[in-house]
């Protein structure tokens, strides 16, 4: 069989395996090229996740590496698919810390499952933008529904709905933005904040991620329009402190406006009281954010399911199904019981973007500052429909447990010490040899056993800092970590650190 092509003024007869990119030949590559080069990129990355052991957990790089390796300008002429493959293994794996990798313990750790990873292909495939619900029924529909799975899975009620965005930062962030737009009189949408004589403020833990901040900066409310509440001794907002707080600013001239609350910090994963707060929260009228971006997960486990206690009283809440579910970067849920307000804050229609049907449907466009928006739905369904529920449930479960066995191995040490309590799947500890007493030193010491740790690449941990303390971290919740991975890592610790006592 012979393929006819047409070109200007000509027509040319190719045989298929000519079928290749030619400077006369306009258009993508072709269909049988894309069927062999996508079969090589499957088999690869089937081998990538099949043996981890090849790389080192964090990459081994120096500064500039990648950019010194790489031409300074794109190629005038089309290269060979076989060049860039190369170009793969040579110079960008070497670069690349493997999140993939059943050693990484570092920060949380996230990974992207297979069924996940097969999702993304086939979003990238559609390329959809899922502006409005015309423009791709199937993204919003799709979103819709993977949502309200969620929110069953993980026991919210049903007066949540809500809209998918890249990361919790921006869940977050429209969710502040929904909490100041709620505040009735402000006119932020048509005024701005600069003729307002108004104060705003929004309350959160000492322990809240950095991406309250951020929101907040951004919203123009500024750091001052934050009132950091202080923690007990297991890293929880202390509520009393925060009804004080809040009676205090309303004294002088503040106007609250929104609480964060968190399930699960960034540095220990501890759980602010949910229940006090969103009572507090109801008697003064003020918008309640749950951020839950790690923690969240962790309610499809039966008996974990107290940990969103309260959170029916929130008013939004995010979860990142990117983060301890297994979906591949980037898929942020935000649900929101009040989509009317967050709407409220966002929607503007140009004409040119007007459909009849946007009584009937939503139009995820609304909801946020981006108009274009990605088919992401897809990943999460794959990744829900393939482990299933139950499925889900008993990876978190197997973590949340290794965390308290390798918990048990630092608590009868006599060479570690544990740092914060485990309500989920991550560890906060140090060494602290009996002979040294000294708080600058065992930093120093702590410090230098991560980095030696993390430099012989077979696993990853990062840190924090918990009363001034350096503080080492063991996060589990990458889905090919095992038992053996766990005991590789408390093995690399003892070992280095028994190094560190010789020398
Ligand atoms: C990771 C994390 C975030 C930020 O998540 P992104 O999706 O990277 O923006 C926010 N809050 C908490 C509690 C987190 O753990």
């Amino acid at each position: 069989m012979e393929n006819v092509v047409i070109s200007v003024g000509a027509i040319i007869r190719m045989k298929p395996e000519e079928a290749r990119p030619r400077p006369d030949s306009l258009g993508d590559m072709s269909p049988q090229d894309f069927r062999r080069y996508g079969h090589q990129v499957v088999d690869w990355i089937a081998d990538y996740l099949a043996h981890p052991e090849r790389y080192p957990v964090r990459s081994q790089n120096q500064p500039g590496q990648v950019k010194n390796a790489l031409p300074s300008e794109a190629p005038e002429r089309g290269e060979a698919m076989e060049a860039m493959l190369a170009d793969l293994d040579r110079i960008i794996v070497p670069g690349v810390t493997h999140w993939n990798h059943p050693g990484f313990f570092a920060y949380f750790a996230t990974s992207g499952s297979a069924p996940g990873i097969l999702g993304e292909m086939l979003a990238a495939a559609f390329n959809v933008n899922a502006m409005l619900w015309r423009t791709s029924p199937s993204a919003t529909e799709l979103e819709e529904v993977t949502i309200s799975w969620l929110r069953q899975m993980l026991g919210l009620p049903e007066g949540f709905s809500g809209v998918i965005y890249d990361t919790a930062s921006i869940s977050s962030l429209c969710a502040i933005a929904a909490a100041r737009e709620a505040v009735s009189d402000l006119r932020v949408r048509e005024e701005g904040l600069g003729t307002s004589n108004t104060r705003l403020r929004l309350y959160c833990s000492e322990q809240a991620h950095s991406s309250i901040d951020k929101a907040v900066i951004t919203l123009g409310i500024g750091q001052e329009g934050v009132r950091k509440i202080g923690t007990d001794s297991e890293f929880r907002m202390d509520a009393s402190s925060l009804a004080r707080a809040i009676e205090e600013d309303r004294a002088n001239g503040w106007q609250p406006f929104c609480v964060v609350a968190t399930v699960g910090t960034t540095s220990t994963t501890s759980i602010d009281p949910v229940p006090q707060i969103a009572e507090i929260c109801q008697r003064e009228g003020l918008w309640l954010h749950v951020d839950a971006a790690y923690g969240g997960s962790a309610a499809v486990v039966p008996e974990m399911k107290w940990i969103l206690d309260g959170c029916e009283h929130a008013d939004s809440i995010v979860m990142n199904p990117h983060k301890w579910m297994f979906v591949p970067v980037d898929l942020s849920v935000l649900f929101c019981k009040r989509m009317d307000v967050l709407r409220q804050a966002f929607s503007l229609v140009p004409e040119y973007l007007r459909t009849s049907d946007a009584d009937q449907v939503q139009d995820f466009m609304d909801y946020g500052p981006q108009l274009g928006r990605r088919f992401r739905a897809i990943k999460l369904w794959f990744v829900l429909r393939y482990f299933g529920v139950e499925g889900l449930a008993a990876r978190i479960r197997e973590h949340i447990t290794m965390a308290r066995e390798f918990a048990e191995w630092v608590d009868l040490s006599p060479d570690f010490e544990r740092l914060a309590p485990i309500p989920f799947s991550v560890v906060c500890f140090r060494a602290h040899p009996q002979r040294i007493s000294n708080e600058a030193e065992l930093d120093t010491l702590n410090e230098r056993l991560m980095e030696e740790v993390n430099r012989r690449g077979k696993v990853y941990l990062s840190h924090t800092k918990l009363k001034g303390v350096f503080t080492l971290r063991l996060a589990i919740g990458n889905i090919r970590t095992t038992r053996e991975y766990v005991k590789l890592a408390w093995d690399e610790l003892n070992e280095v650190l028994a190094t560190a006592n010789r020398g």
